[in-house]
């Protein structure tokens, strides 16, 4: 039988087709102003993006992985440092780690698929130096908790809030509670570039100062170069994109969280499922829905069953955690996680999707437990 309706995981071709002219438009304008590295387009971004989430510095780099490594370094981690994070994420955010020098040290993850503040202690040595939680999925990690324990044991905090843009917990956006954060532009994130782009966030004057030299070369303004660095810079052209694409970012913001409440009205019943912790109006998160994860009772059958009707899924991270990717040393045992990757499923969440595309997304996951 064939599907009634495809419904892809992600429509990668919308990233510039719901805006084409628009995007052509910018491409001429920056393209005749020969404006392609660090140009007045990615200050202007950096200044917009600075603005919105509340930080003092924010520094345009070529994706989130560089942030995560730039925003390390630059926070002073380095060999024999042991940064603590959710092995619940991408590989990135231990890369980023590893790269400073520093070791990655993997824990649990929590009911919320965001970082469990009760499993820091267990991982704490004398070596901690900071504590990196993911603020995954668009929602932030409680970060109540983890100030608590980063204050008793006087650690650094530093965000993965590469899927968080605009994601609050208590008022306050991702990248914002401790020493920096990172944000990527990556073409399916919720502010999304037509290739990669991503930045650090902080409102620490050495970090952006430190990132900014590292992001080119380690060279000053006289072009003097004073220490060993990268190139990667944010393209101009990617920025001058993303400035126009962010003037609909709340309209875009509020899209998904109308999805998320129509995946909840639907999915809601069902027990088979859990679903993520719904839009709330006034309560202390302000979930941005980069990702919709669900847990589900029979996974692999149920996502064969959404292929075959049609609907594109994901099991994120190619189905593992960070900590059992074991060419990368890891030796950690984190059941509770582990448990949740037999569970755990992506539905499709993103601005190219009709009301009717999420209604039918349910119906045929109610059809399959039904
Ligand atoms: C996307 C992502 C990254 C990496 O971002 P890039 O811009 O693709 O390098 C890092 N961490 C998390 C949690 C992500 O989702």
């Amino acid at each position: 039988m064939p599907a009634e309706r495809s419904v892809p995981f992600f429509n990668y071709p919308d990233v510039f087709l719901d805006d084409r002219d628009a995007i052509l438009d910018i491409v001429t304008d920056v393209g005749s102003r020969g404006a392609f590295i660090l140009q007045r387009d990615t200050e202007e971004f950096e200044k917009q993006i600075a603005e919105y989430i509340g930080a003092r510095h924010v520094i345009g780099v070529a994706n989130a992985t560089d942030a995560l490594y730039m925003l390390c370094r630059g926070a002073g981690l380095g060999l024999g440092d042991e940064v603590i994070f959710c092995t619940h994420t991408m590989v990135a955010t231990a890369s980023g780690i590893h790269f400073s020098g520093a070791t990655p040290v993997p824990i649990e993850t929590s009911w919320d698929h965001e970082m469990d503040a009760d499993s820091i202690e267990t991982a704490i040595t004398p070596r901690t130096k900071a504590i990196m939680p993911t603020q995954l999925n668009g929602r932030c990690s409680n970060m109540d908790a983890i100030h608590d324990v980063a204050s008793r044991h006087g650690l650094m905090v530093l965000e993965d809030s590469a899927q968080a843009l605009g994601a609050k917990f208590k008022g306050r956006c991702a990248g914002t509670f401790g020493r920096g954060g990172v944000i990527s532009f990556y073409p399916a994130k919720t502010l999304g570039s037509l290739g990669d782009a991503g930045c650090v966030v902080t409102n620490d004057d050495e970090v952006a100062a430190n990132c900014r030299l590292y992001r080119d070369h380690g060279r000053i303004d006289t072009l003097e170069v004073v220490c060993w660095c990268l190139n990667s810079r944010l393209d101009n052209l990617q920025a001058a994109i993303l400035s126009h694409k962010f003037k609909k970012y709340d309209q875009a913001i509020a899209r998904r969280r109308e999805l998320a409440r129509l995946y909840e009205d639907n999915l809601g019943g069902l027990e088979a499922l859990v679903l993520p912790p719904a839009p709330e109006e006034d309560g202390d998160y302000f979930d941005i829905y980069q990702n919709y994860e669900i847990e589900a009772e029979r996974r692999d059958q149920l996502k064969e069953h959404l292929a075959n009707r049609g609907v594109g899924t994901i099991i994120q991270w190619g189905g593992k955690p960070v900590h059992m990717m074991r060419k990368l040393g890891f030796t950690q045992c984190l059941p509770f996680t582990e448990g949740l990757f037999d569970r755990m499923l992506l539905l499709p969440m993103s601005t190219s999707l009709s009301n009717d595309d999420v209604e039918y997304v349910c119906t045929v996951i109610k059809e399959f437990y039904l």
